[in-house]
């Protein structure tokens, strides 16, 4: 046996629950410790560690991430009403992704993974489509009135300072209907664009940007101007040097063009495009076990995991004892995310370059028609296919990373 690749920072492994949780371990036996002599700070956020913990292990593997710059880490419960009872919970704790992304400031973008052998809804598209969600404000953060008589309806602003306060009327009601107010904020709009700039920069790739300015003058116009002023004097450079462009246009040109394109840009979206435009994406793509996810905080944080969950429904069987057919990649390619980010952080290209094998071994297994259930449903039918289970797949990945090195 070759000698181990040595990984030279600590890395932040943030453990999770249910099935992921058999999958995180497998990955980690087969793929990564026979081969790399690496130092891990493990934070368990399984659900019952969480709940052990009054979720201090949540902020505790948060603050790691700060300290090291990345963090990999599986999917992990959200607990609902049903969860507390089935963990018999002291409380109905938050999403630990919601607390690691208040802690980092983050921006999460979503990419699919590609194979040959399954091709996107979308024929033209050859390229992933990443993608990267505002997730403050707008619509989620709203104020909504029933309209029931008629009536004026305003939108007031009053300064703290007692000055004049600002009047607008929406609309003179002469019958039923209803009002929505919305709001966002300049910090957050900038640190958005902040951390957009850094993934394409990061990625290599263009960023295309999209509001309805030539409407909503002032509130999208906003989104508009933050982009530009951060990408004039900060970014314009670096893009040029790297050969990457910054692409503003109107939100439904975008996404005309998006379907066009052969992708390979990241879409920045505003909070309620990217909501449904990432579901789109995800289906477009054939699996959520074919998507990645990144959280990328505007102060150089990175932390790495798959967009799907803990596949619950499977974890059910495999306690039942039953054999299930869970596909690994998500999780598979947070890992070797996580490894590339830090190779380049620690000039260890060899490191770099294990993590790239691994992919690839992943990626020729699939296109060798080895697959999980999932894929087999949306794969281009071929004679070799067949369905294997969730640890074969592990090994048969193993098998043709071992032919790499
Ligand atoms: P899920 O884990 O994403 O799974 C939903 C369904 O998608 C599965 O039942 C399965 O379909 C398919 N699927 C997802 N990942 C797969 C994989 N790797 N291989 C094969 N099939 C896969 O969502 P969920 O079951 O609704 O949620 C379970 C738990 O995950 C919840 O407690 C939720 O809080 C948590 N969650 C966590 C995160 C995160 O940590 N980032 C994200 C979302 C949800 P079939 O059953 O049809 O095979
Ligand atoms: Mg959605």
């Amino acid at each position: 046996m070759p000698e181990k690749i040595k990984v030279k920072t600590t890395i932040v492994e943030m453990d999770g629950d249910e099935m992921t949780r058999i999958m995180w371990r497998m990955v980690k036996d087969k793929l990564l410790l026979p081969y790399l002599d690496m130092e891990i700070e493990y934070y368990d956020l399984g659900l019952k560690k969480r709940d052990e913990t009054d979720d201090q292990v949540t902020f505790d593997a948060a603050n790691a991430i700060k300290k090291y710059k990345v963090g990999v880490k599986c999917a992990t419960i959200t607990p609902n009403a049903e969860r507390v009872e089935e963990y018999g919970l002291k409380k109905q704790w938050p999403s630990p992704n919601g607390t690691l992304r208040g802690i980092l400031d983050g921006t999460v973008f979503r990419a699919p993974i590609l194979v040959d052998n399954i091709l996107p809804g979308v024929r033209k598209w050859k390229n992933p489509i990443h993608i990267g969600r505002h997730a403050y404000g707008d619509v989620y953060a709203n104020s909504e009135i029933e309209v029931t008589k008629p009536g004026v309806a305003e939108l007031v602003f009053t300064p703290a300072d007692g000055s004049e306060p600002i009047r607008k009327v929406i609309h003179d009601f002469r019958e039923p209907g209803i009002l929505q107010g919305i709001h966002n904020l300049d910090s957050s709009i900038r640190g958005f664009a902040t951390a957009c700039l850094t993934y394409a920069l990061d990625q290599g790739i263009d960023l295309w940007f999209g509001t309805k300015d030539t409407v909503s003058k002032i509130y999208d116009a906003r989104f508009r101007e933050i982009f530009d002023e951060e990408y004039e004097t900060k970014w314009k450079n670096r893009f040029e040097a790297a050969g990457i462009e910054y692409f503003f246009t109107l939100i439904d040109d975008a996404v005309a063009r998006v379907m066009k394109s052969e992708g390979g840009m990241l879409w920045a979206c505003k909070n309620y495009d990217g909501d449904v435009m990432s579901d789109m994406l995800a289906s477009a793509y054939g699996s959520l076990a074919m998507m990645t996810s990144i959280l990328v905080s505007p102060h150089g944080y990175f932390e790495y995991e798959a967009s799907h969950g803990t596949v619950q429904k499977h974890y059910y069987k495999h306690l039942a004892g039953e054999k299930t057919s869970t596909n690994s990649m998500a999780l598979i390619f947070a890992w070797t995310g996580c490894l590339k980010k830090r190779a380049e952080l620690d000039a260890t290209p060899e490191v770099g370059d294990f993590a790239r094998k691994i992919e690839d071994a992943a990626l020729e297994t699939v296109e060798s028609g080895i697959m999980t259930g999932d894929l087999l449903l949306v794969a281009e039918h071929d004679p070799r296919n067949r369905k294997v289970y969730t640890e074969d797949f592990i090994d048969h990945i193993r098998e043709n990373l071992e032919k790499k090195l």
